[in-house]
């Protein structure tokens, strides 16, 4: 429920007692005599559903349950070597101050090299922001160029937050729908037909959560044309980039005779198994990054000095991502491999990421309520996955293989057993 506003006796807020202390602002107990004021909440948002049936699992695992786990988002292991020596020194030579808000000069060098070494794209350190995170880099974005009467194009099934980003601005979200035979990607067509004088930013996710959809280089390209034709922006979202196992990863921002109407956002998390961390990165143009640097100036300051650190190292020895990638894309085979052998399923592996997203009638479920499927089979299976719903695919459920192969052959096996029940 929502705060209440309730006037109390009637002193104005910020009221000075005699001895010309200020009195607390916000709720106070009416019998001490003062006033009560609450503030409403001028802004609410539903929780990420990921994280929620992720959390719910753990609830049910801290009362000692067996729970299957198949809806985290992230690799699970522990973190490289490199990753944690790195922090290890920062901290040893007292590297715990605040750094600049745009990031330690080191790590926007080593990230830019990344990006351009890996992906073609020529972006010079001035042009990358480092942050909380991507969801933090996404967010400041959309917090500097969105407002009432904008709009933002999201291509379903979309990643949960994108949505949410873009409607606690006051913009309006228009959305794209894509289908499963068409692999889950967006033609410029309907790109075309869904951009309005109005349309401010497009969130364009490759590779995709949930779908794994990896687009080529000449979908990439037409894509972004469109964008630019328009003079729309396109924020290109490649934190799955570095997980790719069929094919090959074409960054939005490869294309130099584009490069001024496109930003992307990447990230340490998912690459290098670097989630809790906290690193993303903002590529894009560097008058943009000022204002982003500033922006963060004024609210988180930056991301963690040892994270950054670490991070310097995620990006500069390529074993890091070699390892975390070769890791997943086995575990992507166990958990296809599980999904046919007990649900007499020919999947094909998804191209990149860390999902299998699968229709509920592939599990053999008649019905389409995916939230109403999903909670029911935690509850009574102990299995979690995430309901494609809030992705924006209902009847749709997100498997993630970001755990060890030995639970997710026993999650499946513990799904098919209570479905076939
Ligand atoms: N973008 C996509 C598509 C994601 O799936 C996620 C996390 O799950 C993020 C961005 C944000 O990741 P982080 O904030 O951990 O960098």
């Amino acid at each position: 429920m929502l705060w209440s506003v309730d006037q109390g006796c009637g002193h104005p807020p910020n009221t000075f007692r005699d001895d010309d202390s200020a009195v607390p602002r916000g709720p106070k107990d009416p019998v001490e005599g003062f006033f009560v004021y609450m503030i409403p909440f001028r802004n609410t948002i539903p929780a990420s559903a990921t994280l929620a049936m992720n959390a719910l699992a753990l609830q049910k695992r801290a009362l000692g349950q067996r729970v299957f786990n198949l809806s985290a988002g992230e690799p699970m292991v522990v973190p490289h070597p490199k990753i944690v020596e790195a922090a290890e020194a920062a901290l040893r030579a007292g590297k715990t101050l605040y750094t600049p808000a745009a990031g330690i000069p080191e790590l926007r060098r080593a990230a830019s090299d990344w990006l351009n070494k890996n992906y073609t794209t020529q972006f010079s350190s001035e042009e990358i922001l480092i942050t909380a995170g991507g969801k933090f880099g996404l967010y400041a974005l959309c917090r500097t160029l969105l407002g009432g009467g904008d709009e933002a194009i999201v291509i379903a099934p979309y990643w949960v937050s994108y949505p949410s980003l873009a409607e606690m601005t006051g913009a309006r979200v228009d959305t794209i729908v894509t289908q499963e035979q068409n692999g889950w990607k967006v033609t410029p067509e309907q790109l075309n037909k869904v951009i309005t004088q109005y349309t401010k930013i497009i969130f364009f996710n490759n590779a995709g959560n949930p779908t794994g959809a990896l687009y080529s280089r000449d979908e990439v390209r037409a894509l972004v044309q469109i964008a630019h034709e328009h003079g729309v922006l396109f924020v290109s979202d490649e934190v799955y980039s570095g997980l790719t196992y069929d094919g090959e990863f074409t960054s939005a921002g490869s294309f130099p005779e584009y490069r001024d109407n496109v930003v992307v956002i990447q990230s340490c998390s998912k690459h290098f198994a670097m989630t809790g961390w906290r690193v993303g990165v903002v590529a894009g143009d560097k008058q943009l990054i000022k204002v982003l640097a500033d922006w963060q100036s004024q609210s988180t300051t930056g991301t963690a000095t040892i994270s950054q650190w670490a991070a310097v190292a995620a990006f500069e020895n390529t074993e890091v991502n070699a390892s975390v990638k070769t890791e997943m894309q086995s575990r992507r085979n166990a958990l296809v491999d599980a999904l046919n052998q007990n649900f007499k399923l020919q999947l094909t592996p998804p191209a990149a990421g860390l999902y299998v997203f699968i229709s509920m009638a592939a599990l053999g479920v008649g019905e389409t309520d995916s939230i109403a499927f999903c909670t029911r089979v935690l509850n009574e299976a102990n299995v979690a996955m995430v309901p494609g719903a809030p992705f924006g695919a209902e009847g749709y459920v997100r498997l993630s293989f970001g755990a060890d192969p030995t639970e997710l052959e026993a999650a499946v096996q513990a799904l098919a057993k209570y479905l076939k029940k």
